[in-house]
C-alpha cells in the first residue's frame, strides 16, 4: 500500500553491456599512433627530413620511447613498421638504413619514404657513402654521438640565459656520456667541428 511503483530495471542487452576490447585496443592503437606523429616534424613535407622533435633521445641520437611493450623502441624503427603495415617486433633484427638526401638529420630522420630495410653491410656501407665528417662522426667513437646531438647540447647550454641553463650533470647524463667529456664538448675543447655555440655571448645569443 502506499509503495511506489519499482521502474522495470532494463535488461542488459544478451551477453551484457560490453565494449569489445578489440574496440578498446584499436582505439588505444590509435590514439598512440597519433600521438608518435605528433611528435615527428613533418613541416619540411614529404620529401623532407622528420626529425623527432621528443626529448627521448638514445646516446646516438635516435629517438626513443615504449612501443608495443619495447621499453627503448627507436622512433625510425616504429615509423618504418607502421608505414610497412606491421609490428615494431616483426622487424626483427633487420636494420633500418637512413637514406636520407642531406645528413642533417640522419639517425633521427622519421620519414619512411627515407628509411629502407637492409643488412648491416649495407647500413656501413651507407653511412661511409653520406658520411661528410672523416674527424668528427666517422671516428669510431665519434660515431656514437653524431653532430646533430653535440650541436643540440651546446645550444641548448649556451643559447639560454645563464639561470635557465641545464646542468652539465643533466645533459651528460641525457646524451649517454659523462660530465667531462659533455663538458669538454660543450666548451669546444673535443668535437669542435661539431658546430653550435661554445661559448655564451655577452649582451647576445651566440649563433646555432
Ligand atoms: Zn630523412
Amino acid at each position: 500500500m502506499g509503495a511506489k511503483k519499482v521502474t522495470e530495471p532494463v535488461m542488459p542487452p544478451q551477453g551484457g553491456w560490453r565494449i569489445s576490447t578489440g574496440d578498446l585496443v584499436e582505439l588505444d592503437r590509435a590514439a598512440r599512433v597519433s600521438e608518435f606523429w605528433a611528435r615527428i616534424d613533418r613541416r619540411g613535407g614529404d620529401d623532407a627530413c622528420w626529425p623527432w622533435t621528443a626529448k627521448t633521445r638514445n646516446y646516438f641520437g635516435y629517438g626513443q620511447l615504449r612501443w608495443e611493450g619495447v621499453q627503448a623502441a627507436l622512433t625510425h624503427r616504429i615509423a618504418y613498421a607502421l608505414s610497412q603495415g606491421v609490428t615494431y617486433n616483426k622487424l626483427g633484427s633487420a636494420v633500418i638504413r637512413h637514406t636520407c638526401p642531406e645528413s642533417t638529420y640522419r639517425n633521427n630522420c622519421n620519414n619512411p619514404r627515407h628509411l629502407r630495410a637492409g643488412t648491416q653491410a649495407e647500413n656501413i656501407a651507407d653511412k661511409a657513402l653520406h658520411g661528410t665528417n672523416p674527424r668528427g662522426e666517422r671516428h669510431p667513437m665519434g660515431r656514437r654521438f653524431p653532430d646533430t646531438l653535440i650541436r643540440e647540447m651546446r645550444i641548448r647550454f649556451w643559447s639560454v640565459p645563464t639561470e635557465q641553463r641545464p646542468t652539465i650533470t643533466a645533459l651528460a647524463k641525457e646524451a649517454g656520456t659523462s660530465v667531462t667529456v659533455m663538458s669538454r664538448w660543450l666548451r669546444g675543447e673535443q668535437r669542435a667541428d661539431a658546430g653550435g655555440p661554445i661559448a655564451a655571448t655577452p649582451g647576445g645569443f651566440p649563433q646555432g
